[in-house]
């Protein structure tokens, strides 16, 4: 295994290849800025992306009727082989821009390689894309994909990569890593490297350092996509570093990452009132499933417990829980077994479960960025939704001021009453 690196030793950031230029080289215009909305008028459908028939069926299979702004922005490109960088709004369907170029460029020879190698942030997360795959290769059953992530024995990842080696490889950095060093995973065929949540995959140290490593280990010739919700300036020549003149999709207006079908309130009160506020929420409040996000671990654990005991359908999920009893949460939930989640950031970001329409910071968050991304796992792929905020520190205060500014939001005070009708979809 190579040494960890630092960011020199990847490929130079070219300067002049700046944010906001285009690929094309010396165009000047400001790039990707796009109206990310959930429908696109600039396609009529899928099949404008001359998409083999197999994937076409499992689209339509999937009940997707129109591709996103940001899936007509970045398919066709991305089934060219371009380098794509890509931030768009929560919930517009980031992962189905990578599943399906991927999908349509995968030719499975006859012996099976590991050819696009998926890398996020969180276990679940691995597990919800390889679903994903699933989904739109039902048609295309000889293209294989797989998942391997931490605290699943190393001896199941071991034989499946021996015996049914997958084309598409979805991981987390820390198992990813340590197959590599063993040897058991070689990625010396990957073709196509996707990072999800590219930014929160870079932003610490620790996490990058491990995405360095394992990039190194695939070869040089090779199409890179990123995604995120949130791309700060700071990140995105961190993540050219590890591209070649990429298509560049930002959303640089704060404004326009606001979710127009999600009503966003506030509610000014004390620590020892949370408990009783959101109870009574839950009893005032229609919804179909919500989220409600808190700070820590025991908090967690603490709140559903409470909520338990008042007879609320809750579970909870946090990373001390074991790895099985993880997914078996995040399938409850999905499959709509469970109508409350208490969570911790573990599910602030990428998860997603088409059924929440409430989501509650009962814990503020302690930046703008987590804001955002937790608020959006409501109001999925256009849908309404209601996002409410405990606001109790000076410090809770400060970020909801951020919030407001950078995405030009006026958040009131929650009122008495809320129509339901304007946070349900019919
Ligand atoms: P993102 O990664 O941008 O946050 P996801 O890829 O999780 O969003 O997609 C959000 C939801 O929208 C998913 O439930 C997905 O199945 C659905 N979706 C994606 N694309 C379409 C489409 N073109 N038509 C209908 N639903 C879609």
């Amino acid at each position: 295994m190579s040494k960890p690196l630092d960011l020199d030793d990847l490929a130079e950031y070219d300067s002049d290849d700046e944010v906001g230029n285009n690929e094309q080289g010396g165009d000047k215009k400001p790039k990707g800025v796009v109206k990310d909305t959930h429908t696109s008028r600039q396609a009529s459908g899928f099949r404008e992306f001359l998409l083999k028939s197999e994937l076409l069926r499992a689209i339509a299979d999937c009940g997707f009727e129109h591709p996103s702004t940001v899936q007509v922005e970045c398919i066709p490109r991305a089934i060219l082989g371009t380098d794509v960088i890509c931030q768009a709004k929560s919930g517009m369907g980031k992962t189905a821009v990578f599943v399906l170029s991927l999908l349509q460029v995968l030719e499975p020879g006859d012996e099976a390689k590991v050819t696009a190698l998926v890398l996020c942030h969180t276990r679940e997360l691995a597990y919800q894309i390889r679903h994903e795959f699933d989904r739109f290769r039902k048609y295309l059953p000889a293209i294989k994909a797989d998942v391997v992530y931490g605290g699943v024995p190393m001896a199941e990842h071991r034989t499946m990569l021996k015996e049914r080696t997958p084309h598409v490889l979805i991981g987390t950095p820390g198992r990813l890593l340590a197959l590599l060093e063993e040897k058991t995973l070689s990625l010396r065929d990957v073709k196509h490297f996707v990072l999800d949540e590219c930014d929160k995959m870079l932003e610490s140290m620790d996490m990058r350092q491990d995405v360095q490593r394992i990039f190194k280990e695939t070869p040089h010739e090779k199409q890179v996509m990123m995604f995120s919700a949130t791309l700060s300036e700071d990140v995105r020549p961190v993540c050219k570093r590890f591209m070649h003149n990429p298509l560049e999709i930002y959303i640089n207006d704060g404004a326009k990452l606001t979710l127009h079908g999600l009503q966003q309130h506030y509610l000014d009160l004390i620590e020892s009132a949370k408990n009783r506020k959101l109870v009574d929420l839950l009893d005032a409040l229609e919804f179909n499933q919500v989220v409600v996000f808190v700070k820590s671990i025991s908090r967690a654990d603490m709140l559903n417990k409470l909520l338990q005991e008042c007879n609320f359908p809750s579970i909870t999920i946090h990373s001390r829980m074991k790895q099985a009893e993880r997914i078996e949460v995040y399938r409850k939930f999905k499959e709509f077994g469970a109508r409350i989640m208490v969570s911790t950031d573990l599910f602030g970001r990428g998860v997603d479960f088409e059924r929440v329409n409430v989501v509650f910071n009962y814990d503020m968050p302690e930046d703008s960025d987590t804001y955002l991304h937790r608020v959006g796992r409501a109001g999925r792929f256009g849908t309404k939704g209601l996002a409410i905020s405990f606001v109790t520190t000076e410090e809770d205060k400060k970020v909801l001021q951020e919030i407001q500014e950078r995405f030009v939001v006026d958040i009131k005070t929650l009122p008495d009453s809320i129509d339901p009708s304007t946070y349900m979809t019919s």
